[in-house]
């Protein structure tokens, strides 16, 4: 989850030339306090009571917007779906090859696996992404 006020989003959002209408700014809101990864899909299902007019292809557009400032990324699901992730900070994102559910992960050594294995390619990164697939337990 990211913290970030309505102010400093409207800011962001001017900064790429689009303005912050309430349709907007209650996308972004949206994404950036869920923690499932959701879908164009199911932030359209959480928001088109408020919004009946809201198009997907406005969320669509929207997150990439957000993707392009950096405060999502994209994860490739497994269920053909693009999955949106507000979670920057170094995790592990846990996928279902079957129902395509994405769980966050973090571990007391992945920091310093990370760092050794940075190191040694020897870059420093803008940016991670770590998917791991498997099974989950309701799919087993
Ligand atoms: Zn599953
Ligand atoms: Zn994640």
């Amino acid at each position: 989850v990211i913290q970030i006020n309505r102010n400093e989003l409207i800011a962001k959002l001017r900064e790429t030339g689009i303005k912050a209408t309430p349709q907007r700014l209650a996308i972004c809101e949206e994404i950036l306090s869920r923690k499932d990864h959701p879908t164009v899909e199911l932030i359209h299902l959480s928001l088109e009571k408020k919004f009946p007019t809201l198009s997907r292809a406005t969320i669509y557009k929207t997150l990439q917007v957000l993707k392009k400032l950096a405060l999502i990324q994209e994860v490739e699901s497994t269920e053909g779906g693009i999955r949106f992730d507000p979670k920057k900070d170094l995790h592990v994102n846990l996928i279902c090859v079957k129902c395509g559910t994405i769980q966050d992960v973090t571990t007391d050594s992945l920091p310093q696996l990370w760092s050794t294995l940075i190191t040694e390619i020897g870059v420093k990164p803008q940016g991670q992404l770590l998917n791991v697939y498997y099974t989950c337990k309701k799919c087993k």
